[in-house]
């Protein structure tokens, strides 16, 4: 739990704290199965105050274990994001449900932390960007090696076919 105390920069109209962590995984309640994040979780920012609200401005940076969509290799990879969030008082009118909300001068930002992490994690890594993924005949990593399979973007069940027909 990363929780930060804001009594002081509640009195100031342009307070502000700063803050900065390396963090476990587990202290942003981040599982490997959430995240496979590799070493600790880096996180700068500052929590400010803007009147009615808190504005929670954080750069997060992690090493993140992943497995390339197109040839399965495993391969880790550094992930950044930037979390711009607002913190009501927990009595504010008219906020949404969802709202981040804190009491007694006390803010917890690990929600906001981890739901800005694992917002930019994508559903699907590739190794490098012109990865040339696996042979879907042999299974070859066409990245290290190559074959002679016919694959010439044919769809999989008509190759079945003409499979079928060679016999
Ligand atoms: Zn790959
Ligand atoms: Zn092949």
């Amino acid at each position: 739990m990363i929780k930060l105390n804001v009594a002081e920069i509640k009195k100031k109209l342009v307070g502000e704290k700063t803050f900065r962590f390396d963090l476990e995984p587990k202290e942003l309640n981040l599982t490997p199965e959430d995240l496979p994040v590799v070493g600790k979780i880096k996180v700068e920012g500052s929590l400010a105050n803007g009147g009615d609200v808190l504005l929670l401005n954080a750069v997060m940076q992690a090493i993140v274990a992943r497995q390339c969509g197109r040839c399965l290799k495993n391969f880790q990879a550094t992930t950044e994001a930037e979390i711009l969030e607002k913190f009501y008082p927990a009595d504010a009118q008219g906020i949404e449900k969802d709202a981040y909300t804190y009491e007694f001068d006390v803010v917890d930002i690990t929600d906001a932390l981890r739901e800005g992490l694992l917002l930019v994690e994508p559903i699907s890594a590739l190794c490098k960007e012109d990865c040339r993924g696996l042979c879907p005949v042999c299974g070859i990593d066409r990245n290290v090696d190559s074959c002679t399979c016919e694959t010439t973007t044919m769809d999989p069940r008509l190759a079945a076919l003409k499979q079928l027909l060679k016999k």
